[in-house]
């Protein structure tokens, strides 16, 4: 489904040349709940943008779903992208001048689907994720919590094979932030690949595999059996690594 061999993402040159990638290999299936771990500037949001095709590597091969990247156009990547791929972010990065029924509805529009199947499949997954009764709410006239699950219905409405979410829960108390990983928990049970991004072990502990990045090279890449408990070790990490955690906690909304 996913595969990476020796991708490189190099910014700048000589002296301030930063490898935000630095010869990454890594093949995720069909159907893995996988996290992919590390402190801030590990380069996990640029794995996230190279596997998500917004981004392409300096160096080195990524195919998804059969496709080489490198020889796709614009045009190809767009459409790719929207068929295949769903996103969540932590900011939400919803559009605040529509309401979360158009929110949802945008990536059907981009996709072309004609608006008398859209409107039922919005509805479907906004009544999903618990906000059936709000369809025509704003994004500011929500809680954070709220917000990611509008995000999470825009990013499964069309029903893409991929799911990523870089720092879902980064913006959320850890109440909300578990039941936007419980969300994500079945969304991986129906069949969707989810590939969770954070920084937070503990939040990392919630998938089947642990990808750790750290200087843009993996150091460590292991999978569990969901009753698996050895990688509780996991969660006990977390002291080194809450740079993000403590800034981020004081935005978060109820
Ligand atoms: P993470 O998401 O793990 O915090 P990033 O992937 O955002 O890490 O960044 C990895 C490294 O690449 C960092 O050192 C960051 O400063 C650098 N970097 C990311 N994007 C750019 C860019 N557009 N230009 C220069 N350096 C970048
Ligand atoms: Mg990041």
């Amino acid at each position: 489904m996913i595969n990476l061999i020796d991708v490189y993402k190099i910014y700048g040159s000589g002296e301030s040349e930063v490898r935000a990638l630095d010869g990454i290999s890594l093949e995720i299936e069909k159907g893995e709940f996988a996290a992919i771990v590390g402190q801030s500037g590990s380069g996990k949001s640029t794995c996230m943008n190279i596997i998500g095709c917004l981004d392409v590597p300096t160096r080195g091969t990524y195919i998804i779903d059969g496709n080489d990247v490198e020889g796709l156009s614009e045009d190809q990547l767009a459409t790719l992208r929207n068929r295949t791929l769903g996103f969540i972010f932590q900011q939400y990065n919803l559009i605040q001048k529509i309401d979360i029924f158009e929110n949802v509805e945008l990536p059907l529009v981009y996709a072309g689907i004609p608006s008398y199947q859209r409107d039922e499949m919005v509805k479907e997954a906004l009544t999903r994720m618990g906000l059936g009764d709000r369809i025509h709410h704003y994004p500011n006239q929500l809680s954070g919590g709220q917000q990611q699950r509008v995000s999470i219905a825009r990013a499964l409405v069309g029903k893409p094979q991929i799911i990523l979410a870089d720092e879902p829960t980064g913006a959320l108390d850890t109440k909300t932030g578990l039941e936007i990983i419980s969300f994500l928990r079945e969304l991986n049970k129906e069949g969707h690949t989810v590939i969770l991004i954070t920084h937070d072990n503990s939040i990392a502990a919630s998938a089947d595999r642990i990808i750790r990045l750290l200087d843009g090279k993996i150091i460590y890449d292991s999978k569990f059996d969901a009753e698996d408990k050895s990688k509780d070790f996991i969660k006990s990490e977390n002291k080194n690594d809450n740079v993000e955690n403590a800034s981020s906690e004081g935005g978060a909304m109820h």
